[in-house]
């Protein structure tokens, strides 16, 4: 089954000459040169940003714009406006989490929103039939949710969303989920795995729930299989983000990476030292210019992310472009003196293997002779992975094996504790740096 989110593209660039990639480049290109309009005449930010851009025919000559950085937003989120305040519909608020900076305010207005709950109401309508429901584990009520806009999508499709926030307490969320019995649930991947397992260790049947959307970070394939097993349903991975309007591109029926919503966002690829396009299929940082926003443009944002364009046609026939599964920020990458990085990922990838494990913290201290990595694995019942035999599981990931029996890293005593949701939902998870 093709990707759904074709025929929907397809229609918005219907109006343009030629083959499907010629017609989404002739779209980008109307759409980046109105983006920019829009931006230099209105926001003072971009005014001054952009006072010496050439203009472009090109998505080639596009490349030559400066980048939107993540500080300048937070420096001064207000010069980004491209409206009047009273014609701002929602204000999110993002905090930077350990640390004073301060937060990115990313304004939209009622128009911009629309475009969100257009693209959550397509993806939830191929997911659930009329009536049904869907479990929202993500912040409804904080100025950062996109809980209210998924619950939105839900009853205008005709569905119910139930939104009681990022899951806090298993009693409380368990209970939902098995009084309402909803097809979907849609929350970030541990906390649906903490889920999944607690329900699995009481027996509970969980036949109701057909799909699960795992968002907001890094979903490893080890998770997958795990939530997967758990809850005996189809798993979803989404991309995305608040400044991408939330809902960024998700991946099909293939689960071979994400196909992107291209008629609202453009994407590139960029060597992040460079900063010059990275050439096709290569590795490198997803930079994101929203396209049609009225509030609040950003062009050429440098989202930290990294990743590549797929170069061959994805399984299920979609014509558009595929984005590899974003694995890695760069800010969380760790450098060893072998040469080789070490990111949270690589980690998942071996400790979500161990049965039982729901979530595990990674501290990573900088002793002078070899760095040291503390684990402390967190599960529902930690008497049952005491004694686990970690050897086991490393292969799975071969950057943190090498490491480890090269010498460049040590592992410190594995910790084993009891798993509590507290702290899962508020950040992308990663190594921690210490320093003494
Ligand atoms: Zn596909």
């Amino acid at each position: 089954m093709i990707s759904f989110l074709d025929a929907w593209q397809r229609k918005k660039i219907e109006a343009f000459p030629g083959r499907v990639q010629e017609k989404l480049d002739a779209f980008h290109l109307a759409a980046l040169k109105e983006t920019v309009s829009h931006a230099k005449a209105r926001s003072r930010f971009y005014a001054t940003h952009l006072k010496d851009a050439n203009p472009f025919n090109s998505l080639h000559e596009f490349t030559a714009l400066p980048f939107t950085l993540p500080a300048h937003i937070r420096e001064n989120s207000l010069a980004f406006l491209c409206v009047s305040l009273d014609e701002v519909s929602r204000i999110m608020t993002l905090e930077t989490s350990g640390t004073t900076a301060p937060p990115k305010r990313i304004f939209f207005t009622r128009q911009d929103l629309e475009a969100t709950l257009e693209f959550f109401s397509l993806v939830l309508s191929q997911l659930t039939r009329p009536a049904e429901k869907a479990l929202i584990l993500l912040p409804a009520t904080t100025p950062a949710g996109a809980g209210d806009l998924l619950n939105t999508a839900m009853a205008r499709i005709g569905g119910q969303g139930l939104v009681p926030g990022p899951a806090m307490d298993f009693n409380h969320t368990l209970d939902i989920l098995f009084t309402h019995t909803p097809s979907v649930i849609i929350g970030m991947p541990v906390q649906v795995l903490a889920l999944g397992e607690s329900a699995k260790a009481q027996n509970r049947q969980t036949g109701f729930l057909r799909h699960a959307v795992l968002t907001a970070d890094y979903v490893s394939p080890a998770l997958t299989s795990r939530v997967s097993d758990s809850l005996g349903c189809r798993i979803w991975d989404h991309y995305g983000m608040t400044e991408t309007g939330f809902g960024g591109g998700m991946d099909c029926f293939a689960h071979e990476g994400y196909h992107l919503r291209e008629t609202d966002l453009y994407f590139e690829i960029i060597d992040p030292d460079t900063g010059a396009p990275a050439p096709p299929g290569q590795w490198g940082e997803i930079v994101v210019t929203t396209l049609n926003r009225l509030a609040m443009p950003l062009i050429r944002y440098r989202t930290g992310d990294m990743s590549r364009f797929l170069p061959d046609p994805c399984p299920c026939g979609s014509a558009f472009k595929r984005l590899a599964p974003v694995r890695y920020r760069y800010a969380g990458l760790i450098s060893l003196s072998n040469g080789s990085v070490l990111g949270m990922p690589d980690l998942d990838d071996a400790f979500f293997r161990i049965p039982g494990v729901v979530d595990f913290h990674a501290a990573l201290s900088r002793d002078p002779e070899t760095p040291r990595l503390d684990i402390t694995l967190k599960a529902l019942d930690p008497s049952g992975i005491q004694n686990v035999d970690i050897q086991k599981y490393l292969s799975h990931s071969p950057v943190l094996q090498n490491a480890l029996e090269t010498g460049v890293l040590h592992l410190g005593p594995l910790r084993v504790e009891l798993f509590e949701f507290v702290d899962t939902y508020r950040s992308k998870r990663k190594i921690h740096l210490e320093t003494r």
